[in-house]
């Protein structure tokens, strides 16, 4: 009777995770640049607001500005119009028993507690007659009612979104410190691999991974360094790898890491530095390498990190295994190198309009949509060779080892809107 093969002990998604991620931490260096330039960028700093916000107390309405104490204590509600007060124009104190008209954005003027709006009065000539009793407060918006001045509107840590450069500028920053960009190398190996445009010969395939993983890691907003495809030489790849450790934060590569594989990079990585090979329980994905290739000290590049090593992760070749490997790892990993503080994607939790009876012994990543009804259907093939399902799918249900779904289950879906930035 043979014995089985003793296999390479399988990390879990979880614990692959929390090893990778506990090894990043932010890269040094950052630099003020103008708000109108930094989208996508991560704050190096919290932006404190230098005013309050609104600067004073507004109107939110077309219509009057009174005291409700005129109102109140002898009834009187027909008034003579003191002022009228456009937005952007300074108002004098409010004349007791008078009424100011007031439109939306203008300053109230010291004195008037109230805005009554124009639909609740009637004007005729120089006096208004009011037709409702305010509350105080009504129809005004408070000085710093939504921003005090010296209070954090952006931690650092914060990637710039379009509503957060808008929110920075409300308050006069022209120029914001911000974390410089991750410097990715990235390169592929394979002698099958082949240009798109080129004439395929037998056996070779295109490069779809260069562009798949180029998208990704621009997204994140990297600076990325394009090796191409290496010739599968050691020598080759040592030489790759060397000259993309002096100026880079990461060192990606694709292909070649499955269990056999007759490649270079991984004696190449441990030639030039070490490399830890990762059999994580995940499906599509699997093989994983990380590791760190040596700087010689020479060669540390003032805008980068001061480290002596780079990172360098290795993904699998399988168009969806590096695609979802790239998604749950890579992406994390860069982000907290990029400086953001929260990384992890928010899952939904979604109703499965489809059946899988079988269940694998491994963390499955399958590839959904959500139909119009909002459950989720099921791209039909789920193999790891077949892109189709990337394109098809709005993201990953997230499966836990060794579980059967059924039609009504709630799974956890991972849409890819929050995996692809
Ligand atoms: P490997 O991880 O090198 O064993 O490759 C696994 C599978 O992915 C093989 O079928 C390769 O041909 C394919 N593959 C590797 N690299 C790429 C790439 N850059 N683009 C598309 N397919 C690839
Ligand atoms: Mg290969």
């Amino acid at each position: 009777m043979s014995t089985p093969t003793p296999r390479a002990p399988m990390l879990s998604t979880a614990e692959a995770l929390a090893t990778l991620l506990s090894a990043a931490s932010p890269i040094p260096g950052t630099e003020s640049i103008p708000t109108l330039d930094a989208l996508n960028r991560v704050l190096s700093v919290d932006v404190t607001s230098p005013l309050d916000v609104p600067p004073m107390n507004t109107s939110s309405m077309d219509g009057y500005a009174i005291r409700t104490e005129d109102l109140a204590t002898d009834g009187k509600r027909r008034l003579p119009i003191s002022q009228r007060i456009p937005a952007g124009h300074a108002p004098e104190p409010l004349k007791p028993g008078t009424a100011a008209r007031i439109f939306t954005g203008a300053t109230v003027p010291p004195g008037a507690d109230a805005i009554v709006m124009q639909e609740q009065t009637e004007a005729t000539g120089n006096e208004v007659t009011i037709l409702h009793s305010p509350a105080p407060g009504e129809w005004i918006t408070a000085q710093g009612a939504d921003i005090r001045s010296g209070s954090t509107i952006l931690p650092a840590g914060t990637r710039l979104t379009p509503q957060a450069l808008g929110l920075a500028a409300s308050v006069s920053c022209a120029e914001l410190n911000v974390r410089r960009r991750v410097k990715v190398a990235v390169f592929f190996t394979g002698d099958e691999l082949t240009m798109p445009g080129e004439p395929l010969k037998l056996g070779a395939i295109y490069n779809s991974n260069r562009f798949t993983l180029r998208g990704l890691l621009e997204k994140l907003g990297c600076e990325v360094t394009d090796y191409g495809i290496v010739p599968d030489k050691l020598d080759a790849t040592r030489a790759t790898l060397r000259e993309a450790a002096q100026a880079h934060d990461l060192i990606l590569t694709c292909g070649g890491v499955s269990v056999g594989e007759e490649d270079h990079v991984k004696p190449a990585v441990e030639a030039e530095g070490r490399l830890s090979m990762w059999q994580i329980a995940m499906k599509p994905g699997k093989p994983l390498a990380f590791g760190a290739v040596r700087r010689a000290a020479q060669q540390a590049d003032a805008a980068a990190s001061a480290s002596a090593e780079t990172f360098f992760i290795g993904l699998p070749g399988n168009p969806v295994s590096s695609f979802a490997t790239f998604l749950l790892f890579v992406r994390p990993f860069v982000l907290l190198l990029a400086g953001m503080q929260t990384v992890a994607p928010r899952a939904l939790s979604l109703r499965a309009d489809f059946t899988q009876k079988k269940a694998d012994r491994r963390n499955e990543f399958l590839r959904a949509r959500i139909n119009p009804a909002g459950g989720l259907d099921l791209f039909p093939n789920q193999s790891s060779a077949v892109l189709t399902s990337t394109v098809w799918g709005d993201g990953l249900i997230d499966n836990p080892p060794n579980h059967a779904i059924s039609a009504g289950e709630t799974v956890r879906f991972i849409p890819f809107s929050e995996l692809l930035n």
